[in-house]
């Protein structure tokens, strides 16, 4: 029998992981983490306790296996692994690059208390990208039902659920309003944290589930959602439109030129070519430019103006480096890249260049108080302290908010905030339609939308009557559970009983 491994056996570093030299990547947009050589997995696969009641799982919002992952690199069978991986994750390069894992999995690992914990992104990317070098996918026997399932919207979310739906035997087309599908991970993140070639392979494998894309469709304009389970005759609608508008600071010079969302910038960069030379879409990048915020999409958007030649590149925010709500990930590799920041610091005005463009801002020195109901200190401003700060381009990255149109167009209820209610099931007011994703909880993570997006499907596949696919078969619990000895959970369990 094997040695039980300890904490005390394990190699104690990390396997470093290669980079771009920053000097280098602010001339590209080639990626800046290097994925594992097999030596580094396997090297990290070791450091890997396997701990009888992992905790690492439950800190992952859709529950992969991770120690049954790690241990099947372990052993050298990437298949294994990978098979591991999607039973319950669905998009495993993509989740190994962006999600924070810091708070999830690796945030969790016992590994952690004494040394570095195992990094359990790296490996997932290792799989993930190691899946789509060798052209793996997980295709079950699918048996089609003939229900018809619509989704709105192609984020992470609406092809976690398309995914679901499909497997259970559904027809589902999913729509997008967009020319190409992807959500964030396509017109939000950066090439260089994620490539759009890791973003088709996963959509590919969606395809070969017999799922359907129809882009360049905004729904609540071509066709609402009432007509969706109306005349269109789906059987179930779910909605995963994510929270796309973005928020402005509300000061005078918002609307100068030269004042754009960080989404805007990211999508012209991303989807509309702006990056590349050649395209009659260019983005007009300034010399000076100053980021309002610190979340990702701050990080993203100055890390994007860096390399479409801006000469200086300016973060802006009212609370200190320890609030930023960015990865510290995202926060390093800024600095690296020469980003300057400027914590503490607020706007308060756009300043004209008198031809209606931007010359500067007004800003004013804050410091912290007391928590807020965020549980952050809230940044009050310091009297008298205001001053001039020069820059021609202003990308302001304050958060954002629903998409008002599906609210505006349909009868569905919304919560306070605009975005869509939903109980516990994720069960909309209307009969049929469900919603997840960050139209249900306002800006949050790839992997949550996820999660949000299976348990919807879950929610439909019993609202259509269908047997869970992922369910585990078991007995029903007395004879008296069991319909004319049929399991309730049964495939057609429904059209059985009312035949
Ligand atoms: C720049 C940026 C960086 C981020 N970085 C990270 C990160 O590193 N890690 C992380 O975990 N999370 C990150 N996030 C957050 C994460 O991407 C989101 O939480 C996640 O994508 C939400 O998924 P979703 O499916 O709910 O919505 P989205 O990904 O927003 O997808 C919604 C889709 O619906 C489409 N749509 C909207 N309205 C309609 C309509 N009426 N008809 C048809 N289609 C419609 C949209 O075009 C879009 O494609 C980042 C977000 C941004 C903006």
């Amino acid at each position: 029998m094997a040695k039980r491994k300890t904490i005390r056996t394990i190699p104690r570093e990390r396997a470093p992981v290669g980079e771009q030299d920053p000097q280098a990547r602010i001339r590209n947009f080639g990626e800046v983490t290097l994925r594992f050589t097999p030596e580094q997995a396997q090297h990290e696969a070791s450091r890997c306790i396997e701990c009888a009641k992992p905790v690492c799982t439950p800190g992952c919002p859709v529950g992969v296996d991770i120690k049954g992952f790690i241990a099947k690199i372990a052993a050298n069978d990437l298949r294994g692994a990978y098979d591991i991986i999607t039973e319950t994750n669905l998009l495993p390069a993509v989740c190994g690059r962006v999600c924070p894992q810091e708070n999830q999995c690796e945030g969790s690992c016992v590994i952690g208390n004494t040394l570095a914990p195992v990094a359990i992104g790296r490996l997932e990317r290792f799989v993930g990208d190691t899946a789509i070098a060798e052209g793996w996918s997980n295709i079950p026997y699918i048996e089609p039902n003939g229900l018809r399932i619509g989704i709105i919207g192609s984020g992470p979310a609406g092809m976690a659920c398309a995914a679901d739906m499909a497997k259970a035997g559904c027809d589902v087309t999913v729509y997008e309003a967009f020319h190409v599908p992807g959500g964030v991970l396509r017109y939000g993140i950066p090439d260089f944290r994620l490539p759009n070639v890791v973003v088709d392979a996963e959509i590919a494998n969606l395809e070969k589930l017999g799922v359907r894309f129809e882009c360049n469709t905004l729904v609540g304009r071509l066709f609402t959602i009432e007509q969706m389970v109306g005349e269109l005759g789906f059987d179930a609608v779910f909605i995963g439109t994510g929270a796309g508008y973005p928020s402005f600071l509300g000061i005078p010079g918002d609307s100068l030129n030269g004042v754009l969302s960080a989404n805007e910038l990211l999508t012209r960069c991303n989807m509309m070519q702006a990056k590349d030379r050649g395209f009659d879409t260019p983005l007009p990048i300034g010399a000076r430019v100053a980021v309002i915020g610190s979340g990702n999409t701050a990080m993203d958007a100055m890390r994007v103006c860096r390399r479409l030649g801006a000469e200086e590149v300016h973060c802006i925010y009212r609370r200190s480096r320890a609030e930023a709500p960015a990865r510290l990930e995202e926060v390093h590799h800024a600095e690296q890249e020469g980003i300057d920041f400027h914590w503490l610091t607020a706007p308060v005005a756009i300043l004209d260049d008198g031809k209606g463009g931007v010359r500067g801002m007004r800003c004013i020195r804050m410091e912290l108080g007391e928590p807020d109901a965020s549980g952050r200190r809230r940044p009050v401003a310091v009297k008298g302290s205001e001053y001039e700060f020069a820059c021609d381009l202003v990308v302001v990255a304050i958060g954002t908010n629903a998409n008002p149109i599906i609210g505006q167009t349909s009868k569905i209820k919304l919560d306070k905030r605009g975005y869509i209610a939903t109980d516990e099931t994720l069960a909309t007011s209307l009969a049929g339609v469900y919603a997840g994703g960050d139209i249900v909880t306002g800006a949050a993570t790839v992997i949550q939308a996820m999660g949000a997006g299976r348990k919807a499907a879950s929610s439909m596949i019993a609202y259509l009557g269908l047997r869970d696919t992922d369910a585990v078969y078991r007995a029903p619990a007395s004879a008296e559970a069991a319909l004319f000895g049929l399991d309730p959970g049964e495939h057609n369990f429904v059209r059985v009983r009312t035949a």
